[in-house]
């Protein structure tokens, strides 16, 4: 079994500490900042981190943490080892569909690329665990910083496919801004407002809002639902964007337009 405990970084990111019961090794989904993550480690020894992209919010504390823990591998997407080091300290590359372990646990690499072209998301199958660094989010997607709107439609896509109980960890707490979104798109849907709620008592709180699951996405992720007609008629609305019979592929692509001018 695999412990998931969040760490926050900078303003709204999240760094994951992955543990096992009975161990003192465990490792870390993305780097992003070494001080908070030194203090949650609490003396136990990090063997591994895992970077889903190389945006210096996901790869800042990279260095640090590897002086602290010279032995730790560092995976990112193969190409970026090829190329150069945009995840700083990387040691390992891994492909897409590769297969690897940590502590123990079985992981599967799938490369989503969009958000960045070499973005990864790392798949625990037994333990139905995936993080999805900035290509998913709860309710929402990453800019399009590097990829094209068909080449991260396709990487949510596929991610939407895992089994639906499957929990997502993504990288930001951006949730309720995204449903705030969401509910422009979609103002009847009963999901996606009981979600807000939800989120909006939780940060009050002051709780996080991951993880969510597969089949909470698909019912309120509008960036997920760029096949259902409501969505495709509220993005054929907007100013700008008046165009009947828009495939998935561009409905999405407008869709992640309005968001950044949300
Ligand atoms: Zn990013
Ligand atoms: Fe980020």
């Amino acid at each position: 079994m695999l412990n998931v405990t969040l760490i926050p970084c900078y303003s709204d990111n999240y760094a994951y500490l992955l543990s096992t019961p009975d161990s003192d090794e465990v490792a870390l989904v993305d780097g992003c900042e070494a001080a908070p993550i030194v203090a949650a480690l609490g003396g136990r020894r990090l063997a591994a981190i895992l970077a889903t992209h190389h945006h210096p919010d996901h790869v800042g504390g990279n260095l640090e943490l590897r002086e602290h823990f010279p032995a730790a591998a560092i995976y990112g997407h193969a190409a970026e080892l090829a190329d150069g080091q945009r995840i700083p300290g990387q040691t390992i590359g891994v492909a897409d569909g590769e297969a690897g372990s940590i502590l123990g646990r079985r992981f599967l690499a799938l490369h989503v690329p969009g958000h960045t072209l070499t973005a990864v998301a790392f798949y625990f199958p037994d333990d139905g665990l995936v993080f999805t660094g900035d290509t998913m989010f709860g309710a929402g997607c990453g800019r399009l910083f590097e990829g094209t709107p068909l080449q991260l439609h396709t990487s949510l896509t596929r991610l939407a496919q895992l089994p639906p109980l499957t929990q997502v960890y993504s990288g930001h707490e951006y949730l309720a801004r995204n449903l705030q979104f969401a509910r422009q798109v979609e103002p009847a849907n009963v999901a996606m407002q009981q979600r807000e709620q939800d989120c909006l008592a939780r940060r009050e709180q002051g709780l996080p809002c991951e993880p969510s699951t597969i089949a909470t996405e698909l019912a309120t992720s509008p960036f997920l639902r760029c096949d259902v007609s409501l969505v495709q008629a509220a993005v054929a609305t907007r100013p700008a964007e008046l165009q009947a019979e828009l495939s998935p592929v561009e409905v999405f692509a407008r869709l992640r337009r309005w968001r950044n001018s949300f």
